[in-house]
């Protein structure tokens, strides 16, 4: 062991015993048969302990508990074992906080070591931690082994910290020096000593070692939590603080600054539960200013992304609306208008004929000897050719015009606007082209196809008086050009109103 080591274990074995409520707490802390009202009547015996418990449970620390009058209450809404650890935390620190004229080094270990408890806490919950009265607790102690040099080697300790100006790194190397140890390792001993939970043992020898991956989530809370503290207390400045903070806790720089924000929530209660002012310094506010711009933006941002969300959705849900009825119209086979449809279109275009005086035309289609394409190939090659001549249909009439399926093979096309010769120009070039193309292949074979076609046209001085008397006079055309050998075109001439005369 080497002298500097020894000094520092003999050090440690000369170091001052809580007072006796304080020892009693450590071993209540540790009895799994603690009860609540034995802890009551032990912190009655401190009243300026009492007093800070009953602050505590009152403060915002526990937010939303309603008030508290007496240690009973604290120790119920506290809980047993949050309540003895907080306690812990009070009676040893201020054991070692000493007199009220502190050096200005012992001052900025007692800040640091409430930023650091305030700041282990909020870093667990950042960290989804479950454990926010033993990490204050932990944060709130680590640094015990600099309040007890403090107060053991006041003139060398304060020496020593006035050469580290506030830099933490140095400050460990001067210990070594001095020391052969460091803080951590004697604030751990002091608290081995003192009997206290392994967890705080721990928490505290680790308090200044970088963590490892292999460190778990609550060490490096407490270690974080020191480094927070000293940027709480240095200023952006602390530029290795800065990164050691980061590295330890894994936290991007966005929910970094959510945590500064949260300990400057929570701080000025936890210090007046220590009788201390901590105000929030000039470069904490300005940091948090700015987190509070930055989740400003991220909220509209949310707000602009849902309202597209919602804009998104109500495009899909027009679109379906759409596709809907489309498919409501549509006849499924040939994706022409459906007979339902038809009906419809029908009204409204002789409608707009009478109101408008213009011509409307109607052509019946009927394809020829289908029966047999379906009787020699089947039903799924009379399919196709249905399909196919739906096709042909639509791709040589112009989009003002309705091609449907009335029904089976038959079709029926609106043509508004349209006089009696020009329809049936129009439907003698669709036979014509329809017939010289094959519909369908088979083992090699072209299939062709003809049909029949019966016309009427709806035209001021030769009306109709019903969208359903035109279309049976196209029907009627259509039998007479299947009785006159098919594949044909015939016309229906409707009767001249007489003119009156003049
Ligand atoms: P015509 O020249 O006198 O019109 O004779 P046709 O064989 O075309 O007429 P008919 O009315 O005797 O037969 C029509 C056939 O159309 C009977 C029916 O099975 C068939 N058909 C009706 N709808 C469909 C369909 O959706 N798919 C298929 N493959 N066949 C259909
Ligand atoms: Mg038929
Ligand atoms: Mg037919």
């Amino acid at each position: 062991m080497s002298p500097e080591l020894t000094q520092a274990v003999l050090l440690c074995r000369n170091l001052p015993t809580p007072a006796g409520i304080a020892m009693r707490i450590i071993a209540l802390a540790q009895d799994p048969d603690a009860e609540l009202g034995t802890a009551a009547e032990l912190i009655a015996m401190d009243p300026a302990l009492s007093a800070r418990i009953l602050r505590l449970a009152n403060s915002p620390l526990f937010a939303n508990r309603r008030r508290i009058d007496n240690l009973q209450q604290a120790i119920n809404k506290l809980g047993l074992h949050p309540t003895l650890q907080i306690a812990l935390g009070f009676s040893l620190l201020s054991n070692l906080r000493g007199d009220a004229s502190l050096h200005s080094a012992h001052e900025r270990i007692w800040r640091r070591s409430l930023i650091a408890a305030v700041a282990a806490r909020a870093l667990g919950e950042a960290l989804n931690l479950q454990q926010p009265d033993a990490l204050l607790l932990a944060g709130l102690l680590q640094d015990i082994g600099g309040l007890f040099l403090m107060q053991s080697q006041p003139e060398l300790y304060q020496s020593l910290s006035t050469q580290a100006t506030g830099d933490n790194q140095r400050l460990l190397a001067l210990e070594n020096t001095h020391f052969g140890t460091d803080h951590a390792a004697i604030g751990a001993e002091l608290a081995r000593q003192w009997n206290l939970p392994a967890y705080l043992v721990d928490a505290i020898a680790g308090s200044e070692t970088p963590p490892t991956p292999a460190t778990d989530t609550f060490l490096r809370c407490v270690h974080a939590s020191g480094s927070l503290a000293d940027i709480w207390l240095d200023g952006p400045g602390a530029q290795p603080a800065q990164q050691r903070l980061a590295a330890a806790c894994g936290l991007d720089q966005e929910a970094l600054t959510e945590v500064f924000a949260r300990v400057a929530q929570l701080l000025p209660d936890a210090a007046s539960v220590f009788e201390t002012v901590l105000p929030t310094p000039e470069h904490v506010a300005a940091l948090l200013q700015q987190a509070r711009e930055i989740h400003e933006l991220r909220q509209l941002r949310q707000s602009q992304l849902a309202e597209e969300a919602l804009q998104q959705r109500s495009e899909a849900l027009e679109r379906q609306a759409m596709e809907l009825s489309t498919m409501a119209s549509r006849d499924s086979l040939t994706g022409t208008i459906n007979r339902g449809h038809f009906d419809k279109i029908l009204l409204t275009a002789f409608d707009h004929a009478i109101q408008r005086q213009q011509p409307l035309s109607v052509a019946f289609i009927d394809l020829d000897d289908f029966k047999k394409i379906n009787d020699r190939h089947g039903h799924l090659i009379g399919d196709d050719v249905l399909k196919s001549v739906a096709q042909h249909l639509e791709s040589r009439v112009r989009t003002i015009d309705t091609v449907a399926r009335f029904g089976g093979e038959e079709f029926v096309i609106i043509f508004p606007d349209t006089a009696l010769d020009s329809a049936k120009a129009t439907i003698d070039r669709v036979l014509h082209s329809l017939s010289a193309q094959p519909v369908a292949e088979i083992d090699g074979q072209m299939l062709h196809v003809t049909f029949s076609a019966g016309i009427a046209c709806h035209q001021p001085l030769q009306p109709f008086n019903s969208a359903r008397s035109l279309l049976d006079a196209a029907d009627r055309a259509l039998y007479q050009s299947k009785d006159r050998g098919r594949n044909r075109v015939v016309v229906h001439v409707q009767e001249h109103i007489p003119v009156p005369q003049a």
